[in-house]
């Protein structure tokens, strides 16, 4: 595994979440028995970590195995294997894989997570009192008047009226919806928030807004995000470092300018030249890829991306590349990292 800590690590500036070797196979059972036939290599030895006040993009096509990994993290599925180290304000340094049922209630108080459908995640029988209220009387943080105060707080952070709190979700629109999920997730004050493809399901014209709100949010509370997300435009605007995910693996992370300007992986060549530019004469060439993701429960042998990938040699076949640090903080899963000349995008199109 290769050594992702920040070279100069004083404890003012140890990661807020440190994720090493973190895996996640769903069994494949079939017959009368049910018996265990194979598995779906959902997350496969992943290691990344988060500072403080960072936003941290994870992106990928569909299935690739982020949502998983944003969902191992909440403990909301568990972890086959690995470490999920967390510095808890209340318990300290911990092992999110290890704790116990109360632990873990605990800690998410700290780790809250923003889900991607604002329609599906609201009950429509319950009013914006009682859903922005909900985990702040589940976790025992405020009760009627009090609890009723901080609601209009939240309200207001997230740009809705107070006096919109005894209404139901059906009288909003889609972004209004995702501001109530969000005051919903804020509301007991956490340090670490999985966003969840927050703008995936909403308006383009709505997209921007709440990616400003989130990065307000973040300003005003001292957040640290994980931002989940297949479209790599959306997350150039609001992460500080990327991650790529394919099939289970992270291939490449590097801060954002870098990744996008000069990829070293062939994966992140091609999603890049996928986003729209306002004005195409700049691109360079576009790459078009080819065939089918990988099936996670029989991926291919070596490098999982060989048999889409245009610049695959023999080794590719039969060779699983290191993640290798080509330059200092940028990582790549890839045989050919250090020599490919790949093309990057130099400037993104506006929101
Ligand atoms: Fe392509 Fe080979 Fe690099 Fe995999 S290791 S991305 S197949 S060049």
């Amino acid at each position: 595994m290769p050594d992702l800590m920040p070279q100069s690590s004083p404890a003012s500036s140890e990661p807020l979440l440190v994720v090493e070797g973190l895996t996640k196979y769903f069994p494949i059972r079939r017959g009368f028995f049910k018996r265990v036939v194979g598995q779906v290599k959902a997350v496969d030895h992943v290691d990344f970590y988060v500072q403080e006040g960072e936003t941290l993009g994870l992106v990928g096509e569909s299935g690739c195995g982020k949502t998983t990994t944003g969902r191992c993290i909440l403990r909301a599925i568990e972890p086959t294997d690995g470490r999920i180290l967390f510095r808890d304000p209340k318990l300290g340094r911990v092992d999110i894989c290890k704790l116990d049922k109360e632990q873990i209630r605990l800690v998410r108080r700290n780790i809250r997570m923003i889900f991607q459908d604002p329609y599906a995640s609201l009950n429509p029988r319950m009013t914006l009192l009682d859903i922005v209220g909900a985990p702040l009387r589940a976790m025992g943080l405020a009760h009627g008047k009090e609890l009723e105060d901080r609601v209009a707080q939240m309200l207001q952070l997230v740009g809705l009226r107070p006096e919109y709190m005894r209404r139901y979700p059906h009288a909003f629109s889609g972004g209004q919806r995702q501001r109530i999920g969000l005051a919903r997730a804020l509301a007991p004050y956490p340090k670490f928030v999985v966003c969840d493809e927050p703008v995936s399901a909403l308006d383009v014209s709505v997209q921007a807004q709440i990616l400003n709100l989130l990065e307000d949010l973040q300003e005003q509370m001292g957040l640290t995000y994980l931002f989940v997300a297949h479209d790599l435009s959306v997350v150039a605007h609001i992460s500080d470092r990327v991650a790529v995910m394919y099939v289970g693996k992270i291939v490449e992370l590097a801060s954002t300018a870098e990744l996008f300007s000069s990829p070293k992986h062939p994966y992140t060549e091609a999603l890049l030249s996928a986003i729209p530019l306002p004005d195409p004469r700049p691109r360079e060439k576009r790459v078009l890829l080819t065939g089918e993701v990988a099936n996670p429960a029989n991926p291919p042998s070596g490098c999982y991306f060989h048999p889409r990938c245009s610049y695959a040699e023999e080794i590719c076949k039969t060779h699983e590349p290191e993640f290798d640090e080509v330059t200092p903080g940028h990582y790549v899963k890839c045989h050919f990292g250090r020599e490919l000349s790949l093309t990057g995008v130099v400037r993104m199109p506006d929101r």
